[in-house]
């Protein structure tokens, strides 16, 4: 389920049963092992009547009917980073791309029928912004539409028209191949997903757009038209990560462990040659750390080539190499994962050039300059 990113009404029809099955698996699991003995309570009063959180669209939906609409209130927008849980069987967990507690980055836009194409737009250029950003460039797109033929989809046919219609016009206006693909509807509106390619060219679907024509019918929905009448508003889902979980596995995929220099965990490793250097590497420390970089200071005894070997294979995008000579002249010998020797330069020099990488999240040439694998 997790692999459909938000598909949140096929989750409304199979809610019963995964509370049932997590309630099940909850009061078993947070029995003895997980809470201290004094807080076990009698497995009958056990977490009786709660239930983990499997999708964020229903607390959406209570949001936007809380309070009355009118149209000139549309289109709302909620969006919140929520963590929510699926009972995954054991033989589908896989890393961080199949998990059983993930984050999603979810939004639900409601909106009129007339706004749902721009709103559509907005989504994919929103999904775009992030996939460029990362230099994901190999993806294609998906837009599932409805098979005429099929009774498995409800709602009116001339707003499915229309909702399709928006959805490949938006697809168009990316200009990345995409697929149209009839029957891969919701049964409640069609959706456009995201499908990127990894280094070795396995597929993942990551972010998605769906149209809702259903659920707000479902919870009632309701807004004042321009003519005082009541109207049931369309609700689009939207998650252009997907799972943080499931993303964060295929970026690391993406870039096999090797992140440019704002995304890495650590930046900047300081590899002092000797102890006479210590405090200038001390120094330098603090100067990144104040900088906001993500900067730590070799202080092993090890041989110069070791370090140098270790933040290598730690794949740390810079390593800045400090003897005597540096630090008389306030500068670093540089190696970088991209280039790497990149000779000496005054610290100040490579300071800026640091931030100015961070700030505009530059990608490594090679990265983007490398060949998508082909399958
Ligand atoms: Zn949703």
């Amino acid at each position: 389920m997790a692999s459909e990113g938000c598909g949140c009404a096929e989750l409304t029809a199979r809610l019963e049963a995964v509370s049932s099955q997590l309630a099940d698996q909850i009061n078993t699991r947070v029995g003895k092992e997980m809470i201290g003995k004094d807080r076990v309570m009698d497995a009958d009063k056990l977490l009786e009547g709660f239930m983990l959180k499997p999708m964020n669209c229903p607390h959406h939906i209570k949001i936007f009917a809380s309070q009355p609409h009118s149209y000139r209130d549309l289109p709302v927008r909620l969006a919140e980073f929520g963590t929510v849980y699926r009972w995954e069987q054991s033989g589908e967990l896989n890393g961080l791309t199949r998990v059983r507690g993930f984050t999603q980055d979810d939004a639900h836009l409601f909106c009129t029928e007339e706004q749902v194409a721009a709103e559509i737009l907005g989504c994919l250029s929103l999904v775009k912004i992030v996939l460029t950003t990362l230099g994901m460039a190999d993806y294609r797109v998906r837009v599932g539409l409805r098979d005429p033929d099929s009774t498995k989809f409800t709602g009116d046919p001339e707003k499915w028209d229309k909702a399709e219609n928006a959805c490949r016009e938006a697809a168009k206006t990316l200009g990345v191949p995409f697929t149209e693909e009839p029957g891969e509807a919701a049964f409640y509106g069609p959706k456009i997903d995201f499908v990127i390619k990894d280094v070795i060219g396995r597929e993942w679907q990551l972010g998605t757009v769906q149209v809702d024509y259903n659920l707000p019918i479902r919870f009632d929905l309701s807004y004042i038209g321009a003519d005082n009448q009541p109207h049931v508003p369309v609700m689009i889902h939207r998650a252009p990560f997907g799972s943080m979980e499931r993303f964060c596995g295929v970026l690391i995929e993406h870039f096999a462990g090797d992140f440019p220099v704002w995304l890495a965990p650590e930046q900047i490793r300081l590899v002092p040659i000797s102890d006479k250097v210590a405090d200038y590497g001390k120094n330098l420390l603090t100067q990144l750390r104040a900088a906001g970089l993500r900067a730590t200071l070799d202080e092993h005894s090890d041989k110069l080539g070791a370090k140098i070997r270790r933040a290598e294979l730690e794949k740390i995008p810079y390593t800045l190499v400090l003897g005597a000579k540096e630090a008389e002249a306030q500068s670093v010998s540089v190696r970088s994962r991209a280039k790497g020797d990149e000779g000496v330069i005054p610290f100040a020099q490579y300071l800026e050039r640091v931030k100015q990488e961070v700030a505009t999240r530059a990608l490594p040439e090679k990265k983007v300059a490398a060949a998508p694998v082909q399958k």
